[in-house]
């Protein structure tokens, strides 16, 4: 019977980022996600920011951490192999008041060690982000703020973790704990018992879900939804910056950003939501948001939406939970990870290691733990001939699947055979963008589930959007033709 030191609950940028960071010891470790992707949670729908730090409270763990974390993200996102831009974050006053509190602000963020932050006067911040409401009174220029993409980061976490050792049980939801003498001793599956010496809940807006011994810490989680709409690349209203408002008392507020990938996106909103999962958009929803980011770019229109989607907060306290639980030993506690939690996950994955090893785990470092990911191939990224030197040596490099992003079956191929490959239309996407663009899959789509059978032996009738109930195609045209012949020969 195999026996782990820890398992992981829950492959979202927190349990990736868990993994990876105790994957460094020699200890043996498993992650458990019930989705047959990794980041399929809130991991996967929020504002891809690296925050610079303006606007936290440090003397929170969730101001702490998202201030350490920052400065780390050059060197971090360079050995995963994965893109970052520091395209700098303005924070806009649009009242006088605004400008009274923002000024306040920049005092503390400069007391914080943000990096080169300062106060722009209104003319400067036309000059340096044209599309901005004319009528803005300045902004909170931090140049250290960034844009990554959440599902590529989580994912490559995962990947390094998985390379360095981690086994991952994908499709396979935690029922409940194992506890034996108030000391965990496992988790218990659909697919059977993971026995394990220490347990990490990190299960983000279904973390108080997971049996009665999270329920006893007290511990409700609440979410928090917000929506998206993403725009066409081609979109001629363009912001370099990530434009914020002034944050409220629950939210940074309706943001307009870039995306690492280049589209435009703007929300999100803030909305407390009844139940869990709860992810569809809301006409009301969607509206809030266009007149928000209307506020700081007056010019922004619905006239290139390639998208929309939201994102749920999973919100405990006001503050993240990150501590051993108090009543079952052996239990860490890594859950309310609502924002800023993609910038802090790195610091989230040492303070568990941390905390891990003050419980009583050993924690010896190994000698060969690979720092580096290696990247699937991207030939949107190479030039020209770099690009006719690889479809010489390999043919699937030179026919497009996706027309929009220009994607070939070469990469998507790449994504599917890669270790923790994608099996999903959307994990295609999220690796590789195909389907991503203007048409949103219209034309790809039923390559993508050819390609799913090709090389990962899915069957076109099993492949799916996002896994178990998103199957795209119900029969095979002949059948239905037969079963609605059938039906006609029993009237
Ligand atoms: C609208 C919005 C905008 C945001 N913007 C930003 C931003 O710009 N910058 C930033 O730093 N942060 C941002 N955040 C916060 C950030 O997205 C989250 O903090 C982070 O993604 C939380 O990660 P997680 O791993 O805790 O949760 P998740 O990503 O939800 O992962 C939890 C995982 O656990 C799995 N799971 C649940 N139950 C079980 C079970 N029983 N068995 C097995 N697996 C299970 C789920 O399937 C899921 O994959 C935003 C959040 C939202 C909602």
């Amino acid at each position: 019977m195999q026996k782990f030191d820890v398992v992981i609950v829950g492959g979202g940028v927190v349990g990736c980022a868990i993994a990876r960071e105790l994957s460094r010891y020699k200890i043996k470790v498993a992650l458990v996600e019930k989705e047959v992707e990794l980041g399929t949670g809130t991991s996967k729908a929020n504002t891809g920011l690296i925050h610079s730090g303006v606007n936290v409270d440090s003397s929170t763990i969730k101001g702490r951490l998202s201030l350490e974390a920052n400065p780390i993200f050059d060197r971090l996102t360079s050995q995963l192999n994965i893109p970052f831009k520091r395209n700098g974050s303005l924070v806009v006053a649009q009242s006088r008041e605004d400008r009274q509190a923002l000024l306040h602000s920049l005092e503390e963020a400069k007391a914080n060690g943000i990096r080169e932050v300062k106060w722009l006067e209104r003319e400067e911040l036309i000059q340096k982000e044209p599309a901005i409401n004319p009528d803005a009174l300045g902004a909170i220029y931090a140049p250290s703020g960034g844009i990554i993409c959440p599902f590529e980061f989580t994912l490559a976490l995962g990947q390094n973790a998985h390379s360095n050792g981690v086994e991952f049980f994908l499709g396979t939801q935690v029922q409940k704990l194992l506890v034996e003498k108030g000391r965990v001793a496992g988790v218990e599956t659909d697919k059977g018992i993971i026995w394990s010496s220490f347990v990490v809940n990190a299960a983000g807006e279904l973390a108080d879900e997971i049996g009665y011994e999270i329920k006893n810490e007290g511990i409700t989680i609440k979410s928090r939804r917000g929506q998206y709409l993403v725009y066409d690349r081609e979109y001629p209203v363009r912001v370099n910056h990530t434009l914020f408002p002034r944050p409220t008392q629950v939210s940074k507020g309706i943001i307009v950003t870039p995306t690492v990938h280049g589209n435009l996106m703007v929300g999100p909103n803030a909305e407390e939501v009844p139940g869990k999962n709860a992810l569809e958009t809301t006409e009301a929803g969607i509206k809030e948001v266009i007149e928000g980011a209307r506020k700081l770019v007056p010019k922004i229109d619905t006239s290139a939406v390639i998208r929309m989607f939201s994102g749920l907060r999973a919100v405990a306290d006001s503050d993240f939970i990150i501590s051993p639980a108090q009543k079952t030993g052996g239990l860490v506690l890594a859950v309310g990870i609502q924002s800023p939690g993609l910038t802090a996950a790195p610091k989230i994955g040492e303070l568990v290691t941390e905390l891990l090893g003050d419980m009583g785990l050993e924690l010896n470092a190994k000698t060969d733990f690979q720092e580096e990911r290696l990247s699937l191939k991207n030939l949107g990224e190479m030039n020209w001939d770099g690009r006719a030197s690889l479809v010489e040596k390999d043919g699937d490099y030179g026919q497009v699947i996706c027309r929009c992003e220009g994607i070939t079956r070469g990469e998507i191929r790449d994504a599917i055979l890669s270790p923790l490959g994608a099996v999903t239309i959307d994990g295609i996407k999220r690796r590789t963008r195909a389907a991503s663009g203007r048409c949103q899959s219209g034309f790809c789509g039923p390559r993508l589930v050819e390609l799913l059978q090709e090389f990962a032996g899915i069957s076109p009738l099993e492949a799916s959007l996002r896994g178990a109930g998103t199957q795209i195609l119900k029969y095979r045209s002949k059948e239905l033709l037969l079963k609605a012949g059938e039906e006609i020969a029993d009237l």
